[in-house]
């Protein structure tokens, strides 16, 4: 089997994949054939000569947030550049790459659950190749683990090295032994990466990568490295060719989107790329995810609260309501703070959609600091929340601290969730009989009659309807209320340029139209 050079480490700087690539190919005399693929001179496609057999297939399992899932897609984009498909089952699948997740224990024992069950798989084809991926590599205790109790794994590499996937797997191949390749940091933003979007509706585009606010709870900046924002010119030149590929809603990804652009020195920050985003046609909904209190400026709310596409669904995270621990936490700002900007949002934007994420049971919260997050949920009055026990991570300063007992934590998270869950469902009561502006997703998980179908505030409507209508935008009544689901009926689809579906305050009450004799 021909072996294939590595793609070299990049100097700083933005950099291009397609470079990247094609320094390979000029050595290799390959090419790209009309599907995009890479194809030797022999005509065998790059993942042909690697596995020994045409078309392999691969199969991507991913936990963890949107950043992961963007990963995935990316993942995939470079697999199918090589010539592979995606496997239908598992045990079809020539390449499975575990894309991890490291922010609460919880996620990674699930993980290592998965890659011992994969063993038998492993067993059974020894010619499948099995890699980890994402924020767990990126950590020494698990690369430890995995170099000692799993060494069925054939490959680990990290959050910074995604884009070199075509060439690790040929190294796999090449090399006796687990391959591990783990970057300490990013060597650079990389542009122009492939990527295999599913559904042609909802895209999701990075904005920026890493975090440098250093949470004490939180293991992002050591998985995900520093603050680097992509370029204006190449977030924008991805959100015009998405629209120009049809798509109508994107979603910008950050660990802090908020903070994008410092990093630059241009003084161009995250509002203004919305507002330059709010000018692209065909993309009629842009949301974002997720900005942190401590960045979000007067500027940027005035910014959403002017633009027609940026929705209105903020989402917030807390952590908690208690000055104390959140100067524990290293989040940079106080309760009160936290307070007027919901304020200064609920001024701006009257019908915003708050949602936030909370910790309960940190070290050293005491019931009274809980009472006080409890008290601050009360007064918030979420749409929605999500709760999470205090996890210990290796290598942040909290996990260096005393820790509450294992039942204190769980009774206050099912306490803060019992107010919770009642006020997502009062305020979701309150919208029944009004009408509002969906996108319909597609046929819901449970009932394939049933379709799925997000409002601009980023609410789940259940909407009976036909499959056909996918990816359509809509006006539904909503006709009953649940903790996190509405349910709706179908009024009228929309034409993709309808004007309502850029309009702020899109739930108004439903008025029959009147009957014609
Ligand atoms: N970067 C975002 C921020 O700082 O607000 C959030 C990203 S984090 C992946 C998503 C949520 O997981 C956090 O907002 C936090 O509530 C929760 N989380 C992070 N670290 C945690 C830990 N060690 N234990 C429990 N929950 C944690």
């Amino acid at each position: 089997m021909e072996t294939l050079p590595l793609i070299p480490r990049p100097a700083a700087g933005a950099l291009d994949y397609r470079a990247l690539q094609a320094q390979w190919a000029a050595r290799y005399g390959a090419y790209r054939d009309e599907q995009n693929v890479w194809r030797l001179p022999d005509g065998r496609t790059l993942a042909e000569s690697i596995f020994g057999k045409p078309r392999p297939a691969y199969k991507i399992l991913t936990w963890g947030c949107q950043m992961n899932e963007r990963d995935s897609e990316i993942l995939a984009g470079q697999l199918e550049e090589m010539g592979m498909v995606p496997a239908g089952l598992l045990d079809e699948a020539d390449l499975i790459l575990l894309n991890t997740c490291a922010v609460r224990e919880t996620a990674e024992e699930k993980v290592f659950g998965t890659i011992g069950y994969l063993k038998v798989l492993k067993q059974q084809n020894p010619d499948l190749i099995l890699g980890l991926c994402g924020c767990m590599a990126q950590e020494e205790s698990t690369i430890r683990r995995i170099q000692r109790y799993y060494p069925h794994v054939d490959l680990v590499f990290g959050t910074h090295n995604v884009h070199q996937l075509p060439q690790l797997i040929e190294r796999v191949r090449r090399e006796e032994g687990m391959v591990v390749d783990v970057w300490q940091a990013a060597e650079g933003v990389v542009e122009h990466l492939p990527s295999r979007r599913a559904g042609g509706v909802k895209a999701w585009v990075n904005i920026i990568y890493g975090c440098d606010k250093y949470c004490t709870f939180c293991i992002v900046p050591t998985t995900r490295g520093r603050e680097r924002s992509r370029r204006p010119e190449d977030v924008i030149a991805e959100v015009e060719y998405l629209a120009a590929e049809g798509y109508k809603e994107v979603t910008l990804l950050g660990q802090n989107v908020n903070s994008y652009g410092k990093d630059l020195g241009t003084g161009f920050d995250f509002a203004d790329l919305l507002a330059r985003l709010d000018r692209v046609p065909g993309i009629r909904w842009i949301r974002y995810t997720t900005s942190h209190p401590r960045d979000f400026t007067d500027k940027l709310i005035r910014t959403i609260a002017e633009s027609d596409k940026v929705t209105e669904h903020f989402h917030l995270p807390v952590q908690s309501g208690s000055n104390a621990v959140l100067r524990w936490m290293n989040r940079r700002y106080t309760r009160e703070y936290y307070l007027r900007l919901i304020e200064k949002i609920r001024e701006a934007v009257p019908d915003a959609c708050i949602t936030t994420d909370i910790i309960v049971g940190f070290p050293k919260e005491t019931e009274e600091d809980f009472r006080q997050t409890l008290d601050l949920v009360r007064q918030v009055e979420y749409d929605n929340a999500f709760t999470f026990i205090y996890s210990p991570r290796e290598g942040t300063p909290a996990a260096r601290w005393p820790q509450l007992p294992r039942e204190v934590k769980q009774e206050r998270l099912e306490r803060l969730m019992e107010v919770q869950y009642a006020i997502n469902l009062r305020k979701n009561q309150r919208l029944v009989g009004q009408t509002a502006v969906v996108l319909i997703d597609g046929p819901s998980k449970k009932n394939p009659r049933v379709l799925s179908a997000r409002t601009r505030t980023n609410k789940l409507v259940l909407v009976p309807g036909e499959a056909a209508w996918s990816g359509r935008f809509a006006r539904v009544e909503i006709t009953r209320a649940q903790t996190f689901t509405l349910e709706g009926r179908m009024l009228e689809l929309l034409p993709d340029d309808a004007p309502e579906i850029g309009r702020h305050g899109q739930f108004a009450p439903y008025v029959p139209a009147a009957r014609s004799a």
